[in-house]
Formats: C-alpha cells, structure tokens, sequence
C-alpha cells in the first residue's frame, strides 16, 4: 500500500501558509520581518517573538528519548489536535469513516463528528478486549481510520498487543492509531518502534498524564515522515506557543523523572485496589495499566452524588455503553486515596 493513497488528495498538493520564520530561521540577525514588537512583551517577558512552528529544538531532544527521528514526530496542541488533524488528513466528510472500539476516549468520534465523518462502532468484549471477529465483520472499504486506545481509556487495560499487530499487518490500507496516552503506566512498551515497520501506523503519545504536565497542552504523533508532514503542513503555523516550546525542553532533560512518578503512582494504584477490595459496596475492579482504576460499585450514581458533596470528584461512567454501574477514579496521592476511602466509608455506612 501507498500511504500517499490514503491521505486526501487535495492536501497533497495543499501550499500551507509559510511564516516569516520559514523563509530565514537562523537565530542570529536583525529581524524585521514579522511585524513583531522589538522592544519586548509588556509583562516584561520575553515573548515578543513568534515561536518556531516547527520546535525543532524540542523535536531533536524528544527523538532521542524516543529513538525515532525527528520528522517522524508531530508536536501539538495536547494529542486532541494530534486527533483532530488526523481525521482532516484521511477523511473525507460523509464519505469515509473511522472506526472506533467502545467504551473508549471521547474525542475520537467527537472530532469525527465536527468533520461529518461517520463513526462505526465496534464494543470491546465484556473484559474491555478488541472484538476481532467484530472488527473484522464491520470492517469495509469506508473505513479509512481504526483508532486503538491502549492502555483505554475508561477501561484501563492493555489491549491485545497480537490482536493489534495482528490488525495493522492485516488491514494495511486501513490509518490504524495506537493511542498510548497511558502507555508509561503500562508493564510492555510502545509501538512506536514499529512505525519504520508499519507504513499505515500512527502513535500518539501525550506529556498530561505520566509527565504531569495537562496544563500546558502538549500531546505527539508519531508515524513515518510521509504522513507527519501533511500533519504540519495543515496544523496552525504556531500550534505551539513560546512558553509552551521551552517548557517542554526543560522537562525533556528531565525525562529520568517519569519513572519515579510512575512507580508511585503504580504504588498508590495497587493500595487502592486492595482498600476497594474490602468495600462491600464494590463489586468489581478492573485490571488497569494505567493510573485510573475502574470500579463497578452498587448505587454507582447515588455513590457519585454522595461523594461530590464531600468535595471528591471522581468520574462517572454510568451512562457509558458497557459501563453501566462504573466509576473512574484517577490515582491520585497517598492523602487523596486515603480520604477518598474514608468518604466511601462514610457515606455508604
Ligand atoms: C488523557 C488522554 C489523552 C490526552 O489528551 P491531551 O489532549 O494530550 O491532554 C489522549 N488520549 C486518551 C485516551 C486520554 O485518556
């Protein structure tokens, strides 16, 4: 398979927008071509200067954390954009559809639906494991996109890892997406060192959850150079602000720090498991790779309630398909967990 094929064809011809910065990107000069103000920012920052649009700086330190290269890495606006463009780039409205395995992250068919791509809806088995004879039953040749959240989200878990490969290997004129936002909680590694191997495969990866850093908007695609560049050639010129760019590349020297933090909070999870379990109010817990526990409770809506009123939000997951009687808890401090166990106690006394 081409990949080229898939892709929209009038974006392959697409001219993007080129910034000032795209005709001269040295660093050393006197700039005058972007209409910017020469004499700083008014809160006395230093962000009067546009960013580079193409964060290479970043890029080159992520890459060799990630032993890819750097065109095989799309940076963005949290991994919502990564799933947004994504869409953009292999759909085409009302014709071609993605295909999506329920319960999972809800910006894939929202994204869909902004661009009028219909979703095709495939449930994961009652172990929250990819039903392949359904997959492979539904799969025809509008699907242009499969989208694999692994480890998912709600459910926590791991996906088949050969029920996956065995997908992109099979359906090669099919994007297949591996979602890893979970993937440094998870005990196996990533796809992305498949990507040179897999032409149609794509990973996104996102620095909100293990790298602890959802305030700053920072998500990353990772695929063969080909499709990364018809991502950047349709993003926003600057989809990365200044602040964000350098706070990035401190946090990259700083990569060490992800596993401690993951190791504490695989810590705090396994504590939680064990305090839910002696809950006569839990019914089941589900295996997780990550660091959400999801937990089918007795009174699953009225216990929510409850517990909001006692200023502890967890998420509710009742009115999800397969998820019926669930609540999402996040793995959260030592002080946290153990309040929220008291406040369970409490309110269902
Ligand atoms: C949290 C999460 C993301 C992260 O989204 P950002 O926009 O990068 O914060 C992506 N996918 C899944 C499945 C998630 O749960």
């Amino acid at each position: 398979m081409e990949i080229a094929k898939l892709i929209r064809p009038h974006l392959l011809n697409l001219k993007p927008y080129s910034s000032a910065r795209d005709e001269f990107d040295g660093s050393e000069g006197i700039f005058l071509d972007a209409n910017e103000n020469p004499f700083g920012s008014v809160n006395g920052k230093p962000y009067n200067r546009y960013p580079d649009p193409h964060q290479r700086e970043a890029k080159v330190k992520l890459a060799a954390i990630k032993n890819v290269s750097p065109d095989q890495i799309f940076l963005g606006n949290g991994s919502d954009e990564a799933i947004d463009l994504l869409i953009k780039t292999f759909c085409e409205p009302q014709k071609d559809s993605i295909m999506i395995l329920p319960p999972t992250y809800g910006m894939y068919k929202v994204c869909a639906d902004i661009q009028d791509v219909p979703v095709i809806e495939v449930p994961l088995t009652a172990a929250f494991q990819i039903d392949l004879v359904a997959v492979e039953a539904q799969m025809r040749t509008s699907v242009k996109m499969l989208w694999l959240c692994s480890p998912n989200n709600p459910s926590g878990n791991l996906l088949d890892q050969n029920a996956m490969e065995y997908l992109i290997k099979k359906y090669s004129d099919v994007i297949i997406v591996v979602d890893e936002a979970y993937i440094d909680f998870a005990p196996t590694g990533s796809f992305i060192n498949k990507i040179n191997e897999f032409e149609n495969l794509v990973v996104i990866q996102t620095f909100s959850k293990a790298w602890g850093m959802a305030g700053l908007r920072l998500g990353t695609a990772y695929a063969n150079a080909f499709i990364i560049s018809i991502l950047n050639k349709i993003k926003y010129p600057y989809n990365l602000n200044r602040l964000t760019q350098d706070e990035l590349v401190k946090s990259l020297d700083k990569h060490d720090k992800v596993a401690e933090v993951v190791e504490q909070i695989t810590t705090n999870r396994n504590w939680l498991r064990l305090e839910l379990e002696k809950l006569a109010c839990v019914l089941k817990i589900y295996p997780s790779d990550s660091n959400q526990l999801l937990v089918k409770f007795a009174e699953a809506d009225e216990l929510f309630t409850k517990l909001i009123k006692e200023l502890i939000i967890i998420r509710s997951r009742t009115k999800v398909q397969l998820c019926e009687d669930y609540l999402r808890i996040s793995v959260g401090t030592t002080f946290e967990l153990e309040t929220l166990i008291q406040s369970i106690k409490k309110v269902t006394s």
